[in-house]
């Protein structure tokens, strides 16, 4: 006779239903177009989750903010937002167009306003056309009866130049005639919210009620996307499950003000993880505040590792490494694996194009024999270093086969080699395949 937990596996294996879920269900929601000449970047809709960034460049000064798009756009950034704050910055906006297409690089820009955007964008044309997108925060829109004015007068603009917006809601910058108004309401009522639920709901309503006014002034839904931003976990992830139930607008996630280092990157991966789980969100900025003198483009490469280890995406092959422990006596293993990993993210703009498929490969970087083959086998391409008192050898896997031991004091370069060689045998076949077949 089965005991019960014998015939509960059985129930489960028979079961025509995934036992462990099934893939991860997003969101529905109406997708948006945001081009520029023949590039198109959908967001929401059965788009893929975007990567977005924002350079923090004087966008006056319109090489300098050239060259920083275009970094962010070879680091994989979809759509680069560029601050436009003054007459000077919005009449760079074409040059800064003009440079990146000059240079090949078609990637969408986005233009940040607050507070004058409806006279830029009245004043220098040129600058709406330029931008795929505009950027409008409803708390900086205006005081008193100015607000709704002036908030029509940016969302004709987008009607006319047929734009995208993002209607962007900031806990630092809330509408505070509607924060007063919810709080004198939540007063009166008979068991009054706590001040927190009152700003979450100041936040969704503020993002919501902006968007159906853009809709009665003549925008589509499909030229809209909100987002809500915070800069808890905790209150993001609340604020963007009732967001998300409450509307059918495709959604922008990011915790603003993240902050710096393993601070800003765990606190967006936390938040941004737990809601792309449930399926809420269509494109993400990890709002990074970068080392002094470090690369802004650090924000698009943790944007693109949440996506790619939840695997929502694939953007560069994933180095698998271990941590070491006393059983590894030497660096070289880290070495190793730091060195791979650069050397496929440098390569990734070229490969991107040359060899499709690449960004899924898997290489495993192993410190010692107990996990080491068994790892490398299950990787595309796998290296299995010497712990301490092992033989000082190397075994290298491909595909599950073990194909070479490497011994010396050149094993990186070999392993590199290796990597090269096996990446343009694997993915650059297709490339021959459609040449053969024309
Ligand atoms: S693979 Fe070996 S060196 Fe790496 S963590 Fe495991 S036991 Fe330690």
């Amino acid at each position: 006779m089965q005991s019960e937990a014998q015939s509960l596996i059985s129930s489960k294996i028979c079961s025509t239903e995934p036992v462990f879920g099934g893939p991860l269900k997003r969101r529905p929601s109406h997708g948006v177009d945001v081009r520029w000449g023949g590039q198109l970047v959908t967001i929401g809709g059965d788009a893929p989750v975007r990567v977005q960034s924002m350079t923090n460049t004087d966008t006056a000064d319109a090489i300098g903010t050239a060259i920083q798009v275009k970094e962010l756009a070879q680091a994989g950034s979809e759509l680069v937002r560029i601050t436009v704050n003054t007459p000077e910055a919005a009449a760079a906006v074409p040059h800064v167009r003009e440079q990146l297409d000059r240079m090949g690089v078609s990637v969408p820009l986005v233009g940040d306003f607050h507070y004058n955007g409806h006279l830029l964008l009245r004043d220098f044309p040129a600058c709406a056309e330029a931008l795929s997108k505009y950027r409008i925060n409803p708390g900086n829109v205006g005081q008193g009866a100015k607000r709704d004015t002036q908030f029509a007068q940016m969302i004709e603009a987008a009607a006319r130049y047929d734009k995208a917006v993002r209607i962007g809601v900031n806990w630092g910058s809330l509408d505070q005639d509607l924060l007063a108004r919810m709080m004198d309401e939540n007063a009166a009522r008979a068991t009054p919210w706590d001040a927190q639920s009152v700003m979450y709901e100041a936040l969704i309503q503020s993002a919501i009620g902006s968007a159906e006014r853009a809709v009665e002034l003549g925008l589509g839904r499909d030229k809209i996307i909100l987002s809500c931003k915070v800069s808890g976990v905790q209150d993001l992830i609340a604020v963007y499950r009732e967001l998300a139930k409450r509307c059918s607008f495709a959604l922008h996630l990011g915790l603003t003000e993240a902050g710096m280092g393993s601070k800003g990157i765990v606190a967006s991966t936390a938040a941004l993880s737990v809601l792309l789980q449930e399926g809420i969100g269509d494109t993400i900025r990890i709002s990074l505040t970068p080392e002094p003198g470090g690369a802004r483009t650090g924000e698009v490469v943790v944007g693109q590792e949440i996506l790619q280890t939840m695997g929502l995406r694939s953007f560069t092959p994933m180095v698998i490494a271990c941590p070491g422990c006393g059983r590894t006596t030497s660096t070289l293993f880290q070495e190793l694996a730091s060195q791979i990993q650069t050397y496929l993210r440098n390569e990734m703009p070229v490969w991107r194009d040359q060899y499709p498929g690449v960004e899924k490969m898997h290489v495993a970087v192993m410190g010692c024999i107990v996990n080491g083959p068994g790892e490398s086998k299950q990787a595309n391409i796998g290296i299995s270093l010497p712990g301490s008192g092992e033989n000082p050898a190397a075994p290298v896997f491909i595909d599950g086969v073990k194909v070479k031991t490497l011994r010396g004091e050149h094993i990186a370069q070999e392993f590199q080699q290796i990597v090269s060689e096996y990446v343009a045998r694997t993915y650059g076949k297709r490339e021959e395949t459609a040449a053969a077949s024309l």
